[in-house]
């Protein structure tokens, strides 16, 4: 009883010093202050996270869609511990090198679908997009086209929060933040308008498409066009089959670079390797982090064709873009450990037979639920929407905090979902759950809608 009275004073002790000192990101700050931290992460194992008390919640998201070998996995540690026994940092600028950030570098180009063939490091997702960014209008300098600087990207799309990636994110609030984003660099269409795509001016938002932007801006304007093969935070959004196929085939008839954002669906979250793979797609640039390392270490990359490579390598002089953990050897050789044991352990084949059972148990919800709608799934990514009136496809007030109020439900009954907005839910659990993990998580969210339905009645 003493130890717990000690205990419970340690903890609140966190709370009031994280209340004071720690500025979370993409959190309300005020709420926080008054609040304090819902949880304090203090350990895990498989899809569990444990809260500092000792609580455990299931991690229904892989925390930011990321941990997708789950928690408390001893070999990445371990890779991170022998890496850093022998040296754990070292420079990659002037032509500095280190093992586990070449092995990478090749393992990623014999991973990578197509013509991928070379990398340039970063420690994330919105650095790699920025990155993308930069290559992309450098690489139309060297080719005597310096014109080509416009980005496109579509609606829906998050593609992080650095400067250059919020001003490609879509997202309003994201995008919109602190009024930073880049006028006249980027340009925004509509997502997933297959036909207007496959050039069907008839198509009733055709003036909304990527081929409409293209005919207004000028192809000689575009250097790339952004697209996450699903969409993620702007609301797991699988896009129509098709549609892919469609943008690449634009991009190409335009010269203009195709730039695939697999931040979140590279590394098997979407049952294949790459999200691309879903629709034999190949990029001229990959972005990718998150799950190449499943979290235990910070890490990210753009990977690039060998055409795209090769003209980088004609240019004669610096190129002046490089950050001070690129190829960082500690981080390369936990990515290396990740893919590793992704290929050994057959982790896809997993995702492929969860996939189903997502399926079914989002079904099942569906069925019970005349307010659930939308369902999908794909590989280990789902989500499904909410709507007062189903038949109508009527949302619920704001207020009523519809996915907000559901998830807190689910939270209080120990797992960990995420709200996209006031009407849509994600499920993205860790790519190793078995199946009556999943059924619990389906069960949980079964009692939370239900509980939910009772509040508002
Ligand atoms: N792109 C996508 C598709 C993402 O989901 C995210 C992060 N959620 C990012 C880019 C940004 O990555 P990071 O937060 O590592 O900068």
């Amino acid at each position: 009883m003493a130890s717990q009275v000690v205990k419970d004073s340690k903890i609140q002790e966190l709370i009031e010093l994280d209340k004071k000192h720690y500025i979370h990101p993409t959190t309300d700050p005020k709420l926080l202050a008054e609040e304090g931290p819902p949880i304090i992460f203090a350990g895990g194992e498989g899809i569990y996270a444990d809260h500092v008390n000792g609580d455990r919640y299931i991690d229904g998201m892989s925390m930011l869609w990321n941990v997708n070998l789950g928690h408390g996995v001893a070999e990445l540690a371990d890779a991170a511990r022998e890496q850093m026994m022998k040296i754990a940092y070292a420079s990659s600028f002037k032509g500095f090198s280190n093992e586990p950030a070449i092995e990478l570098a090749k393992k990623i180009a014999d991973m990578t679908p197509g013509d991928l063939e070379a990398v340039f490091y970063t420690s994330g997702g919105s650095e790699s997009n920025d990155t993308a960014f930069k290559l992309a209008r450098f690489y139309w300098e060297i080719k005597g086209k310096p014109s080509k600087k416009k980005i496109i990207a579509v609606s829906n799309a998050y593609h992080g929060v650095t400067i250059g990636a919020q001003t490609a994110t879509a997202l309003q609030a994201f995008h919109e933040f602190s009024g930073s984003n880049i006028p006249g660099l980027f340009v925004h269409a509509t997502a997933h308008l297959l036909n207007a795509e496959q050039g069907d001016k008839n198509d009733p938002q055709y003036e909304e498409s990527i081929r409409a932007a293209i005919e207004r801006e000028g192809a000689d304007n575009i250097a790339a066009i952004i697209i996450e093969p699903v969409q993620g935070a702007g609301g797991v959004n699988i896009p129509p089959e098709g549609y892919l196929q469609a943008v690449r085939k634009l991009a190409d008839e335009h010269d203009i670079l195709f730039i695939a954002d697999e931040v979140i669906c590279g590394f098997g979250r979407t049952g294949t390797m790459f999200g691309v793979e879903n629709w034999n797609v190949v990029p001229d640039l990959m972005s990718i982090a998150k799950g190449i390392t499943s979290g235990y270490s910070q890490l990210g990359a753009v990977v690039m064709n060998k055409e795209f490579r090769d003209t980088l390598v004609s240019f004669e002089g610096v190129l002046a873009h490089g950050f001070t953990y690129s190829g960082h050897p500690t981080a390369c050789a936990v990515a290396l450990k990740n893919i590793e044991m992704l290929e050994r352990d057959n982790v896809l084949d997993n995702v492929k037979a969860m996939e189903k059972v997502m399926r079914d148990g989002l079904a099942y919800l569906k069925e019970k639920h005349d307010i659930v709608t939308n369902t999908r799934v794909i590989g280990l990514l789902a989500a499904f929407d909410l709507r007062e009136d189903r038949e109508n496809d009527k949302t619920f007030a704001p207020e009523v905090k519809a996915a907000p109020t559901i998830v807190d439900e689910c939270f209080d009954r120990k797992l960990i979902l995420r709200p996209l907005g006031m009407d849509r839910i994600a499920i993205a659990p860790p790519l190793i759950i078995n199946k009556e993990e999943v059924e619990k998580i389906i069960a949980i969210i079964d009692e939370s809608i239900t509980a939910f339905k009772n509040k508002i009645k």
